[in-house]
């Protein structure tokens, strides 16, 4: 599930000095309101940062003994998983360090010392919110407008990184490809608001039906839908198909218009693989759809596998 608010109070910050006292004096004056995390080298910062839970601001100091603030900026600026982390360095005024310089490799703001409570509060406060505006907007992109699920684009990364893992881990990766049946009679005669309930209802019914925190299921555009099951492996995903038709059957929602049934129904095709080199996951996905389309000219209301001989 793409979760997309973050407040304040659930933002981390990480202090790195190598001096005791300036952590425990930055700590108090952020401890209020936010979650602090420090470290007292380079190193350990470089750890913590690219950990499962990385902070949302990192506050180093530049003078340190063994990597200074300088390189742990540079290092975190270079690494794609740390890059978008913003970097305040916190020097000595009318030190000799130069300012210019940790703009130049990434840095996003500087904190003078001795600190100025009030000064310090404003600029994490500021760099604070505008990471939280910025994830909010990087997710808000993945997310479908109508329904709430993942939007193409979302499938489309996510597809990428786990077809990545599946050639890795050589395990299965299963894709369901779904399409409602009869949605245009549906639109023409119930009308679009009662068509765009219709997608919404049908969202939350597929999503409801994945079980496993890898499993995704997005909005593939209009009234197509697709599944990505990881390490699943045919018969499983075809358990999850019907499930699926069962769901969307259960909602009940009349549909007088239909060639296939009195109510709301869906088909889709599906096909399980092991990814090999030079294998695109598009492939894939064209297969899943040729099943999706003899579902269709079978009768719809149905669940199909590939035919892959
Ligand atoms: P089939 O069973 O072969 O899939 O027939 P169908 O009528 O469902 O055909 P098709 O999938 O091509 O029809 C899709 C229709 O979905 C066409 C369009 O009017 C409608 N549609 C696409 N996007 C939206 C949307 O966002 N909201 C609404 N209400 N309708 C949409
Ligand atoms: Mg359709």
């Amino acid at each position: 599930m793409i979760k997309v608010k973050k407040t304040q109070e659930q933002s981390t910050i990480l202090i790195v000095d190598d001096q005791l006292l300036n952590i425990q004096t930055l700590s108090n004056l952020l401890k209020e309101n936010y979650q602090i995390l420090t470290a007292n080298n380079g190193s350990r910062a470089i750890q913590i940062a690219s950990g499962n839970n990385p902070p949302d601001l990192i506050l180093i100091d530049i003078t340190m003994p063994e990597i200074d603030g300088y390189e742990v900026c540079r290092r975190l600026k270079e690494n794609r998983q740390t890059q978008n982390i913003p970097v305040i360095l916190v020097t000595v005024k009318n030190g000799a360090e130069d300012e210019e310089k940790g703009f130049e490799i990434g840095a996003s703001d500087y904190i003078f010392k001795p600190f100025q409570p009030a000064v310090v509060r404003t600029r994490v406060r500021t760099h604070i919110n505008l990471k939280i505006r910025t994830e909010a907007l990087e997710k808000i992109a993945l997310v479908d407008g109508l329904t709430g699920i993942a939007n193409r684009r979302y499938y489309q990364e996510s597809f990428q990184k786990l077809w990545k893992h599946s050639m890795r881990t050589r395990r299965l990766i299963s894709i369901i490809m779904i399409d409602i049946d009869n949605f245009k009679a549906y639109n023409d005669n119930y009308g679009h608001d009662a068509g765009d309930d219709c997608i919404r209802s049908v969202a939350q019914a597929l999503r409801n039906t994945l079980q496993r925190p890898m499993d995704i299921v997005a909005r593939y555009g209009g009234d197509e839908f697709v599944a990505i099951l990881p390490e699943t492996d045919l018969d499983g995903t075809s358990i999850i198909a019907e499930s699926m038709l069962k769901a969307v059957r259960d909602l009940a929602i009349l549909h007088a218009f239909s060639s296939t049934a009195d109510h709301v129904t869906i088909s889709a095709g599906y096909i399980s693989a092991r990814p090999y080199n030079g294998q695109s996951p598009d492939e894939l996905r064209d297969m899943a759809n040729c099943a999706l389309y003899m579902s269709k000219s079978s009768g719809r209301n149905q669940a199909r596998k590939a035919d892959i001989s």
